[in-house]
C-alpha cells in the first residue's frame, strides 16, 4: 500500500536520509531502526509531507504523494504518532480528539453528537477513557502518549506511523502500545514503526530496515538483522 523509492532529504550540506526504499503492505508492521540521529524521524516526516523530500517517491494506492503537503496526504489515509507530543493544552482529551476527526473543522461551533461519540470510542480504545474531560498537562507521560495513539488513528487512516512510541515507557506500559499497535495491523492499516532498537520491536514487527546515518544497512526479518555484522558493530558497540 506504501512504497518508497529513492527517498533523499537534505539539509544543507547534511544528507539525513540518502536513498532509502521501502515498502510497507496493509496489515503489516515495517519497522525503521536506527541509533540517534540516523534519519529515522526525517525519513517519516519526509514520507508524511511535513518535511519536502529532495528527491524520490512516495506511492500511496498507485500514486505518488512526495511533495504534497502534509494535509493533503492525511486526508489520502496517512496518520502520524509523533517523537515528540504536541497536544493543544487548553482543549480537553475529548477536544483534543475531536479536532484530530475533523482538523480543517468548524465543529467548536456545530458541535456533533456523531463526533463525540467516535471521540469518546476511540478514547475508550486507547485506554484514555477515564481522563477524557482533562487538559493534556495535568495528565502522565504515558496518557499523553496514548493521545498520540488517538490522533493517530482518529480518522481511520490506511497507513500509521509511528515514531518511537516506547520510549520513556514502564514496561507493563510498552506492553499495552505494543498490542495498541498490533491491533492497528490486525485491522489491515500498514504500519511503519520507528524505534532505536531492533530488539525492543523484534517481537512486533513482521519486517525491519535497519538505518545508519541516513541509509540502509540491511532489510529482512528481525532476526536476520539482528544477526548481521554491520547491525551489530553500528548498534552494539563491537559487541
Ligand atoms: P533520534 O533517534 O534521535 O530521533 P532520528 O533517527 O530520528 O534520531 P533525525 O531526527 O531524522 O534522526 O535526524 C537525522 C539528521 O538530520 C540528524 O543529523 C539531525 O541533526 C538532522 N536534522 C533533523 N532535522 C533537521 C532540520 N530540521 N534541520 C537540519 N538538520 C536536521
Ligand atoms: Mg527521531
Amino acid at each position: 500500500v506504501l512504497e518508497v523509492r529513492g527517498l533523499t532529504k537534505r539539509y544543507g550540506g547534511l544528507t539525513a536520509v540518502k536513498n532509502l526504499d521501502l515498502e510497507v503492505h496493509a496489515g503489516e508492521i515495517f519497522g525503521l531502526i536506527g541509533p540517534n540521529g540516523s534519519g529515522k524521524s526525517t525519513a517519516m516526516k519526509s514520507i508524511m509531507g511535513i518535511e519536502r523530500p529532495t528527491s524520490g517517491t512516495v506511492t500511496f494506492q498507485g500514486e505518488n504523494v512526495a511533495g504534497l503537503p502534509a494535509h493533503r496526504i492525511a486526508r489520502m489515509g496517512f496518520g502520524m504518532v509523533f517523537q515528540h507530543s504536541r497536544p493543544l493544552n487548553r482543549q480537553t482529551v475529548l477536544e483534543n480528539i475531536m479536532v484530530a476527526l475533523l482538523p480543517d473543522s468548524l465543529f467548536m461551533l456545530f458541535p456533533d453528537k456523531a463526533l463525540t461519540e467516535r471521540a469518546k470510542w476511540i478514547a475508550n480504545r486507547v485506554g484514555l477513557g477515564s481522563v477524557m474531560d482533562r487538559r493534556p498537562p495535568t495528565l502522565p507521560f504515558a496518557d499523553l502518549r496514548r493521545l498520540e495513539l488517538a490522533k493517530a488513528i482518529a480518522r481511520d487512516p490506511k497507513v500509521v506511523l509511528v515514531d518511537e512510541p516506547f520510549a520513556g515507557l514502564t514496561l507493563a506500559e510498552v506492553g499495552t502500545f505494543s498490542e495498541l499497535i498490533r491491533s492497528f495491523r490486525d485491522e489491515g492499516r500498514a504500519v511503519l514503526l520507528v524505534d532505536h532498537n531492533v530488539k525492543s520491536v523484534a517481537a512486533l514487527v513482521d519486517r525491519v530496515l535497519a538505518m545508519y546515518l541516513g541509509e540502509k544497512i540491511v532489510t529482512g526479518r528481525a532476526d536476520e538483522v539482528m544477526r548481521n555484522e554491520t547491525v551489530r558493530r553500528v548498534y552494539l558497540g563491537g559487541a
